[in-house]
């Protein structure tokens, strides 16, 4: 399988980027780590007329504390946010949900914007960036804006992102104290992307959840919000109990389930629920 003809450009700055996409009126396509896009121009599923690489636009490769945000540069591969020792010691979720991720060597290419810009629907960071309230910060023609994880993912392969922009870092804000999380997914083998998936953060205070956030992955088109769960724990006295209670919630609110070859939506459904209760036991024991 050989991909269909492109012109090939590598530009250095973003201002370049930003003009190239122009130039090429929205025909262009984006090059990061190439683990999503390769397949999908082999299978001639896209047709860009030219490819923008941003292999050499290393000032989009960082990882730093700022502001009490880990900022995260958009070309940053998922090996070295899986490497870093900043993002294990102050933002553990998301290093926990690295390792998720594919195989060592899809994460060895893969990027964090590449994951974010590509919004499928089963992938971990997507999901993370939405419970954690992540920020996406976007350069185009007239500048830079911020876009929030929740206004960030619109559905199924689709985000934010105008064609004439490019996805330059992404804002992970750090947790508060006593705050717990936890990440559990169901694939089929270690490395598929997930069946279903589930991220919780939960605040305790004197035994109480002060705060909470469901996030499932894997069910519908974007990663969603589980509010009725949400709303079940706040003020509650966290045990074992209430998070089965709360985690039966779980299925209430899911739009169009996915149902396809790895799983039924009914089935789906079940493991939000299962998923849901794991994920608030082992958050609640982390906070
Ligand atoms: C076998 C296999 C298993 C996988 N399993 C998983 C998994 O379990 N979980 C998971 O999350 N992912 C999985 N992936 C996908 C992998 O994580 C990809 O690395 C990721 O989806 C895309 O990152 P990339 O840097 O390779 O982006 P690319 O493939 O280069 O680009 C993907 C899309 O994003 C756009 N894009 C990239 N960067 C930017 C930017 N800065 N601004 C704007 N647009 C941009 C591109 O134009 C393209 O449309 C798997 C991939 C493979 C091949």
């Amino acid at each position: 399988m050989k991909p269909p003809p492109f012109e090939y450009e590598a530009p250095t700055t973003i201002q370049e980027v930003v003009a190239l996409l122009q130039q090429h009126d929205g025909e262009a396509k984006i090059l990061a780590g190439g683990q999503s896009l390769m397949p999908l121009l082999n299978m001639r599923f896209a047709r860009p007329t030219a490819l923008i690489d941003l292999g050499r636009m290393t000032d989009l490769d960082y990882i730093r504390e700022e502001n009490g945000a880990i900022a995260i540069g958009a070309m940053t591969t998922k090996r070295s946010v899986e490497r870093s020792d900043l993002v294990k010691s102050r933002q553990p979720l998301l290093h926990a949900s690295t390792t998720w991720i594919a195989h060592p060597q899809i994460r060895n290419r893969g990027t964090v914007g590449g994951s974010m810009a590509q919004a499928d629907p089963a992938a971990e960071y997507p999901a993370v960036a939405v419970a954690l309230d992540a920020e996406f910060v976007i350069a185009g023609p007239d500048g830079q804006r911020s876009v929030a994880a929740s206004d960030f993912f619109i559905t199924y392969l689709t985000t934010a992102l105008k064609e004439n922009e490019v996805l330059t870092e992404i804002r992970v804000p750090v947790l508060p104290e006593r705050t717990g999380w936890s990440i559990q997914e169901v694939a089929r083998r270690h490395g598929d992307f997930a069946m279903v998936g589930a991220v919780a953060i939960l605040g305790l205070a004197g035994g109480s959840c002060e705060s909470a956030r469901v996030v499932l992955f894997g069910v519908g088109a974007t990663p969603q919000r589980a509010t009725s769960v949400e709303q079940a724990l706040i003020g509650q006295a966290a045990s074992e109990a209430l998070f089965a209670t709360a985690a039966e919630k779980a299925a209430e609110g899911l739009e169009d389930t996915i149902s396809d070859v790895h799983a039924s939506a009914e089935y789906r459904r079940h493991l939000a629920q299962v998923l849901t209760r794991r994920a608030l036991a082992e958050a609640a024991e982390r906070a």
